[in-house]
């Protein structure tokens, strides 16, 4: 199996090259030449299979042998050694929660696996590989998390000084290691700005090894397909179309979703929930991509203006427009109208929901007025204690801590304050 860049102009590699570049040198996100789905059989039978057979059987084309298949389970018996419950709210609704993981967000399994794959690439390798990320508060947590103590990985992870939560400053600042945050002096954009400028940089590039964990990269975006693989498993056979509704930011998750449909996977129809952040509920209304500045909002990990796998979901579909609208629908929200929507669950479920899951609920809700029938399942992506000012303020529910976050409260900070591209080279060349 060879990875293709979808701008087209670099030449196709294997999954490890992949892996380890994070992006085409044509700038271009990589994609698989080629999706082979799996036998009915598979999918008839997947309730007598464990979660890692069913990730194996899933993702064992795409890593193509390079990474001999006892290594893969065992790598993914790791990655997956927490639960994926769907919880019933009624007939027609039931929740998919992705929040059981070290980080309570659902990027860990991702995080994760990308981490393992690289540990296992750079297992007979001097050279260091240095892991550069943005974080607009979730990714930093799940992928310091992750790559906690891989041989031969550095990671350093850029926040923007005061604009994350006190929970996710300390997931990310208090591990150490081969672990560095730094905190820089300024907004996500200029942090994913510094990022995107020392991939760019021949003086770091020709003496640093660099790539990036965010859901560009293969490794953590190929992955999330398991999470419907999981529902799937869960929900057993309704009779009913099983529809999908995934807040989305970056649309990586979606598409993974959209990859296990594509591998056969038996569902009806994916929903895309996003806040006022709204270029793909547009692009949907008229075919056109207008990617705009990011809008802050309470569900602040959607707030992206330009979804980067937004391509690979187009792609997918060989870009006829018929065929994706066909298979995705698109919906905006607003704060609050995701307000609302948790106040909504809980009165009518008792289901205390984060904004993210809330905004997912909508989504659902809006296709179900028109497919009363349907067997919906929405996407819980983080736990409500991850945004717990808004579930304050909006519910009056005080929540209690989980075991995974009263653990990081108590260790101390250290991050690296900086405010240019400049200390971050020099921090990238001399460290
Ligand atoms: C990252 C994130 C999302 C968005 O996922 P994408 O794959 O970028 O679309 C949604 N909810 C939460 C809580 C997240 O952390």
């Amino acid at each position: 199996m060879k990875y293709y860049s979808l701008n087209h102009q670099a030449s196709r590699v294997s999954f490890k090259e992949a892996v380890i570049r994070g992006i085409a040198p044509d700038r271009g996100l990589y994609f698989p030449e080629k999706l082979t789905a799996l036998p009915p059989s598979f999918f008839n039978s997947i309730r007598s299979l464990s979660k890692t057979d069913i990730a194996f059987r899933a993702i064992s084309q795409f890593v193509a042998g390079e990474i001999p298949d006892p290594e893969l389970e065992s790598i993914l018996e790791r990655v997956l050694d927490f639960d994926f419950p769907l919880v019933k709210l009624d007939e027609h609704t039931a929740v998919l929660e992705l929040f059981h993981g070290p980080t309570m967000a659902f990027k860990d399994v991702g995080a994760r696996f990308m981490a393992e794959c690289l540990g296992y690439f750079n297992r007979n390798s001097d050279q260091e590989v240095t892991v550069l990320v943005a974080t607009s508060g979730d990714t930093g947590g799940a992928v310091a998390n992750g790559f906690l103590g891989v041989k031969g990985v550095r990671v350093l992870i850029l926040y923007p000084s005061g604009k994350v939560s006190e929970i996710q400053e300390r997931q990310l600042t208090t591990l150490g290691q081969n672990i560095t945050a730094l905190e820089v002096e300024g907004t996500f954009d200029d942090c994913q700005h510094m990022v995107k400028t020392a991939f760019l940089d021949q003086d770091v590039t020709e003496r640093r090894k660099l790539t990036s964990a965010n859901s560009i990269n293969i490794a953590r975006w190929l992955p999330q397909m398991f999470y419907f693989l999981f529902a799937y498993q869960q929900l057993g056979q309704s009779g009913k179309e099983l529809v999908f509704s995934v807040p989305s930011g970056n649309f990586g998750n979606i598409c993974a979703g959209m990859v296990a449909h594509k591998l056969g996977m038996p569902c009806r129809h994916f929903i895309a929930a996003t806040n006022v952040n709204d270029t793909v509920p547009k692009f949907m209304e008229n075919q056109v991509y207008d990617p705009k500045p990011s809008i802050s909002t309470i569900s602040n990990a959607m707030d992206v203006g330009n979804p980067s796998n937004f391509v690979r979901i187009r792609e997918l579909y060989d870009d006829k427009f018929p065929e994706l609208s066909n298979i995705l629908s698109s919906y905006s929200y607003n704060d609050a109208q995701t307000r609302t929507a948790m106040a909504e669950l809980q009165e009518k479920y008792g289901y205390v929901a984060d904004p993210h899951g809330a905004v997912g609920y909508l989504g659902l809700k809006k296709y179900q007025e028109e497919h009363p029938d349907s067997q919906g399942i929405f996407l819980e992506t983080a736990h409500p204690i991850k945004f717990l000012d808004v579930v304050k303020e909006t519910l009056g529910v005080a929540l209690s801590i989980p075991p995974q976050i009263e653990k990081v409260l108590h260790r101390e900070k250290v991050a690296l304050p900086i405010s240019s591209y400049d200390e971050l080279k020099d921090f990238l060349l001399n460290s």
